[in-house]
């Protein structure tokens, strides 16, 4: 198996075929994006040179609902990366039954060499050249990788003045409270996740243990996790190690994460936390961490970390993916057989499109709602989700992964056939 994110997605898709019933004319359409845009995007640099970023928007599926999906800067953007995270936010809008499709855009840049200035002209550049394709009831933009509240109301603020600046507050998400944000959606993702991972404990039968974790990737979605855990109301979770790009923290009695979070914030780094040891990665692929004698392994990072070569590595007994695509197919495999439960990354990390999508909703009503109320919306669709997604894996007897390719495959077919596409 390759390691182009296109051909692995469209394998996962294949994979789960003649479970899903799918029929040719079916996967035919789901193995490509409907539409795909690149655009060249000049910018007046500060130093009155012209350069031109090539950026892209890959629409996928649209029969449920409008695309949804992040837009990336990243020097390593490439159409097929594109390609292929749209077809994944298609499969994770159907796990969670939301009424939306899968898209996803990037800019190849590496948005910590330009000014805020070049970024600004950069950010509404590229909504000049997509604004026709995209809309509240269209294709719904949001934050990803590098990308963040500024450059979506920038990119809002573009989209309304090509439109006879007419209130499209729904056009993005991931805005500024102040420009029609969601509450709650800063810690959605890793919310979501914690939801789906309290199911698991269930029925896995392991509600009345103390359980350790290991998390790679001490960022935005992996911290705070930590602190959900951490602060978990039966005191059933002990984060024993946690890395970043650059360090390890660990103490067998348990990290105290929020001096954790304080201490990543005012160093930049886990190195030399005081409470337990730490250690520096040897390099920027060392993941021993995935070693750790732990009960729980969280990955928070980045995609493709777990491998035919490591997976026999791993000691935990359950995966939770906040990182999109961290565990490779032929690694899903091994951990299948030896019985490590996965919570795949559409279902896992669903939690931050999932309150996307709430702020779409109150957008559209111009009203909204308190951070409970939210909070309770969103356990109840993790929760549902993550057992139609576990029942369906048991049911045939596959992982989880294959489990949500299912469900969310079926879904989308549905909706095609009874539009008369297949
Ligand atoms: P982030 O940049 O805040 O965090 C990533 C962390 O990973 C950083 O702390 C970085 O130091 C660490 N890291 C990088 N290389 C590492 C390595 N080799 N070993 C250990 N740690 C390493 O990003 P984030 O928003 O937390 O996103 C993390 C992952 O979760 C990404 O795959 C992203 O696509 C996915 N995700 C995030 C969200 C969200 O709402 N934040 C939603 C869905 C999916």
């Amino acid at each position: 198996m390759s390691n182009n994110p296109y051909k692995i997605a469209v394998s996962q898709i294949n994979n789960v075929a003649n479970l899903a019933k799918l029929d040719k004319n079916t996967i035919s359409i789901l193995e490509k994006p409907q539409q795909i845009l690149t655009v060249n995007i000049p910018v007046k640099m500060d130093n009155g040179e012209v350069k031109v970023f090539t950026g892209f928007r890959s629409q996928h599926n649209n029969a449920k609902g409008p695309y949804k999906g992040g837009i990336r800067f990243h020097p390593e953007v490439s159409l097929e990366e594109v390609m292929a995270l749209s077809i994944w936010m298609s499969i994770k809008c159907a796990v969670l039954d939301l009424p939306l499709g899968g898209g996803k855009g990037g800019i190849i840049v590496n948005p910590k060499e330009l000014s805020e200035n070049e970024l600004e002209k950069l950010s509404r550049g590229y909504i000049q050249k997509i604004h026709k394709f995209i809309g509240p009831n269209q294709d719904i933009p949001a934050p990803d990788v590098y990308t963040n509240s500024q450059i979506m109301s920038w990119m809002r603020d573009e989209y309304e003045k090509l439109n006879k600046n007419e209130y499209a507050g729904g056009v993005i998400t991931g805005k500024p409270l102040v420009l029609g944000g969601s509450k709650g959606r800063a810690r959605a993702t890793a919310q979501g996740g914690f939801f789906a991972l309290k199911e698991a404990i269930k029925e896995m039968g392991l509600e009345n243990q103390k359980l350790t974790i290991a998390i790679q990737g001490f960022g935005n979605a992996g911290s705070e996790f930590a602190k959900f855990c951490f602060e978990d109301e039966n005191n059933q979770f002990k984060i024993t190690a946690a890395s970043d790009s650059r360090s390890v923290a660990k103490n067998p009695n348990g990290l105290e994460i929020n001096d954790l979070m304080e201490f990543k914030l005012k160093t930049g780094s886990l190195k030399n936390f005081s409470d337990g040891e730490t250690f520096a990665n040897q390099d920027k692929n060392d993941y021993s961490i995935l070693e750790e004698e732990v009960d729980i392994l969280v990955l928070a990072a980045l995609e493709g970390v777990v491998t035919k070569d490591n997976a026999d590595k791993i000691k935990a007994k359950m995966v939770v993916e906040l990182a999109n695509g961290p565990v490779v197919p032929e690694a899903d495999e091994i951990l299948f057989h030896k019985n490590i439960q996965v919570l795949p990354d559409v279902l896992a990390n669903a939690g931050g499109v999932t309150v996307s999508y709430f702020e779409q909703v109150q957008n559209a009503m111009n009203y909204y709602w308190e951070e409970g109320e939210i909070v309770e919306k969103l356990r109840i669709k993790m929760v549902q989700s993550f057992h139609e997604v576990w029942q369906i894996a048991k049911e045939n007897k596959v992982d989880n992964r294959k489990g949500a390719y299912i469900l969310a495959v079926q879904r989308i077919s549905e909706a095609m056939k009874l539009r008369g596409w297949s």
